[in-house]
């Protein structure tokens, strides 16, 4: 039987890779150069050709675009009003409100992009429903929707009760829920495969197998090396995903962790015996987040993002497959839907989660004003990336605009702790994590070791959870 650890994931395999675009060579003179081809450095220059069709916008990708983590995610598509709780805290009702907003538009904006220029990523708006999967964790749907009421929003969260739950989707492990109807599900790798085509369509300079290798701020410009070329550009967008942190500047800004997922065979009885025909993408209540929805050829994908730390020293490498990461994914999809037992999983694979300390997107720019980056997205960058995207393209272009006063650009800095006390604290609590959420899970209460470790990151001002 063929590997089932595949390094892409089943959405790469399934929408297959174009030929790739030839490396840079040489030096080519571009207005603005882009450095990393998944979902935020293509949709920034996507955004640039619109606001500015003369731009010549290079675009350098390592490897091939969309094979990083944003052809091989869940394929989730949500807006920030789950993070609603949070924004508010970070930065007043106002702003919140104001990203919540953005980021529904963009989640709607995928739809309507992927329709108006015929890219198929079966786009499904289904919506998004957090259930609880234990009394530890029945308040954190409840707060989501009461922080929706209470900034007058509450259409964005709606309360569901166990047996609203368990008409879109039943699991002896469902308890009550909160659904957000600002959500949809793609096709991954389909979507990345979209832009790629469409920004290659629009003349964008896209080069791949082409790691930059230095950058460098001269006055009027900068210039990004690879090792057989150079950019000179007015501005650089810097769109690494988790490789960010390798970067001087936001080594202390984010961590990395990995999040693994496995798929089905199709599933359709299944489906069928547990109701699940809505299309909601869906998640527990967890720290350590269990994620899943279905695919239009009836299987179930089901992801963790409990996998490993990714020591700074690994950072450029990726972060491939956890093989026993990856069975205990299959061990913790059987255990929400039993009716699995014994059904084929065709695929496994993992990715790098870039973290950022609140777990938002963060934006901003270089001192010297010419580089702008963004990071963070912490599990949930399939949507808010468009958004991501569009704020970029006005700070390259250095437009001001409703993007660029979004909160998220130039947040009040969180710094998490230096290598090596962050990849050694943080595999300590993530240990501790694991081990308090499954004693939740079976009604026992976590010794006091256990729950002041699992609660050092929030009380350093680190926020756990989505
Ligand atoms: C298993 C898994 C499941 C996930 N599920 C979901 C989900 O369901 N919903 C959701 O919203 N999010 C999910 N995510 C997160 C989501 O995939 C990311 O937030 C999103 O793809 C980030 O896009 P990005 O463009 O910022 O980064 P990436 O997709 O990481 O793209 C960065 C690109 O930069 C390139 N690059 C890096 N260094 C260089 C260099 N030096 N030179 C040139 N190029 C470089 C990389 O090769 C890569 O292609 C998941 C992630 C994983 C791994």
């Amino acid at each position: 039987m063929a590997d089932k650890h595949t390094r892409y994931g089943w959405w790469l395999e399934e929408a297959g890779l174009p030929d790739p675009r030839p490396p840079l060579e040489g030096d080519v003179d571009a207005d603005i150069v882009v450095l990393g081809g998944g979902y935020t450095g293509m949709w920034t220059a996507w955004f640039i050709n619109e606001l500015e069709p003369e731009a010549r916008v290079a675009l350098l990708e390592a490897e091939r675009c969309g094979t990083g983590p944003s052809g091989r995610n869940g394929g989730f598509v949500d807006s920030m009003w789950i993070s609603l709780s949070t924004l508010h805290k970070r930065f007043g009702a106002d702003d919140a409100l104001a990203i919540g907003r953005a980021s529904e538009a963009a989640v709607d904006g995928i739809g309507d992009w992927c329709r108006d220029l015929g890219v198929d990523a079966g786009y499904r708006r289904g919506g998004y429903l957090q259930v609880s999967t234990a009394p530890a964790h029945d308040h954190t749907p409840h707060a989501a929707v009461r922080a929706a009421a209470d900034l007058g929003v509450p259409e964005t969260c709606i309360a569901q009760t166990r047996s609203e739950v368990r008409g879109r989707c039943q699991s002896p492990l469902f308890r009550h829920g909160a659904y957000y109807p600002a959500a949809a599900t793609v096709q991954p790798a389909r979507l990345a495969h979209g832009l790629r085509h469409r920004l290659i369509d629009r003349g964008v300079l896209m080069f791949e197998d082409s790691r930059a290798r230095r950058l460098r701020s001269r006055p009027g410009e900068v210039q990004i090396e690879t090792a057989d070329g150079r950019v000179r550009a007015a501005a650089a967008v810097l769109a690494a995903g988790g490789r960010l942190a390798a970067h001087p500047l936001l080594r202390r800004r984010l961590t990395v962790a990995s999040s693994h997922m496995v798929i089905t065979e199709p599933v359709p009885d299944v489906l069928e015996e547990i109701g699940w025909s809505g299309g909601e993408c869906i998640t527990d209540s967890r720290a350590m987040v269990q994620y899943f929805r279905t695919t239009p050829d009836g299987r179930i994908a089901f992801g963790w993002g409990g996998g490993r730390l990714v020591p700074g020293a690994r950072l450029n490498g990726r972060a491939e497959v956890d093989r026993g990461v990856a069975a205990e994914v299959e061990r913790r999809l059987v255990r929400v839907f039993p009716s699995l037992r014994g059904r084929r999983i065709e695929h496994a694979w993992g990715g790098p989660i870039d973290v950022s300390p609140t777990h938002l997107p963060v934006i901003g720019s270089h001192p010297d004003g010419r580089a702008h980056y963004a990071f963070g997205y912490t599990g949930n960058g399939v949507g808010p990336s468009r958004l991501v995207g569009r704020t970029l393209a006005s700070m390259a272009l250095d437009r001001r605009d409703e993007h660029t006063r979004l909160a998220l650009v130039e947040p009040p800095p969180i710094r998490v702790p230096p290598e090596p006390f962050r990849y050694a604290g943080g595999t300590i609590v993530r240990a501790a994590l694991l081990r308090r959420e499954r004693l939740e899970e079976e009604g026992r209460r976590p010794d006091p070791l256990t729950r002041f470790v699992a609660g050092v990151p929030e009380r350093i001002g680190i926020h756990i959870g989505r």
